[in-house]
């Protein structure tokens, strides 16, 4: 890396996960030499915590959160153990966390879904952190939840997947929008226009690592890749996305 290279932040990147937990100084150098310096590390289940709360100790992590993803079964005694962890760990959010109704197929599903995402608002609420936002296909859902526990702390809403709409209302309470891998896909026309209408004090950058390469290991350089993409599609410099999105990060995350 030169003095005039972009730097950029990893706004959301599974740094707990086995294929980057046990090659950690190997894929931050990666990540260092590609500009993404600072990265920010959710949790999707209760056995990463100890992990994630190792992970923060680190200079180059900004953010890290704990909670339980909608994908996963989770134990009952999950929730307290967060309250209790959200005590002994003032510094971390609350996530990843939220709603996807594409990976719920039943009407029961979708209510385990919501009882668990909305106990995690409260706590949320209760602790004054923000929130890491997982929604798919859901966004009405997120939004009645919000509404109903009285959620008021914002956060980053992750995987930006196209709507201008549920985006705007996501900025009104106080996300930042990751946009992530998906930027890649040249097919992806819809999501193009979108990520180039939003408003500029919106906009994080985010990988997703490991994850979001089908069969293929992500790891958080790639981000560098969806700024130069982001770039193009908002006729920017590199250079002025990586200003807007640093400053963006910091606004939030400090
Ligand atoms: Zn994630």
């Amino acid at each position: 890396m030169t003095p005039h290279t972009p730097r950029f932040t990893d706004s959301h990147c599974h740094l707990a996960e086995d294929d980057l937990f046990f090659r950690l100084p190997e894929i931050l150098a990666e990540a260092k030499r590609a500009g993404v310096c600072r990265f920010a590390v959710p949790a999707v289940r209760r056995r990463d915590w100890d992990r994630v709360c190792q992970l923060a100790r680190l200079p180059e992590t900004a953010l890290a959160a704990l909670g339980l993803h909608p994908w996963f079964v989770h134990a009952p005694d999950d929730l307290a153990d967060l309250d209790d962890y959200l005590r002994r760990e003032p510094a971390l959010w609350v996530g990843e966390t939220g709603l996807d109704f594409h990976r719920a197929a039943t009407a029961a599903e979708r209510d385990t879904q919501t009882q668990l995402f909305a106990a995690q608002l409260d706590l949320a609420q209760q602790h004054r952190r923000p929130i890491i936002l997982h929604q798919v296909r859901a966004a009405e859902a997120v939004f009645r939840q919000i509404r109903r526990t009285g959620f008021t702390q914002g956060g980053i809403a992750h995987a930006f997947s196209g709507s201008l709409e549920t985006e705007q209302i996501l900025l009104k309470q106080g996300f930042k929008i990751g946009i992530g891998m998906l930027l890649l896909n040249p097919n992806a026309k819809k999501l193009h226009r979108t990520a180039a209408a939003l408003p500029p004090s919106a906009l994080l950058l985010e990988t997703d690592s490991p994850f979001m390469l089908h069969g293929q290991i992500n790891t958080p350089a790639n981000v560098r890749r969806v700024a130069e993409a982001l770039a193009r599609l908002r006729g920017c410099t590199l250079a002025e996305i990586a200003a807007q999105t640093e400053a963006n990060f910091n606004e939030i995350s400090t």
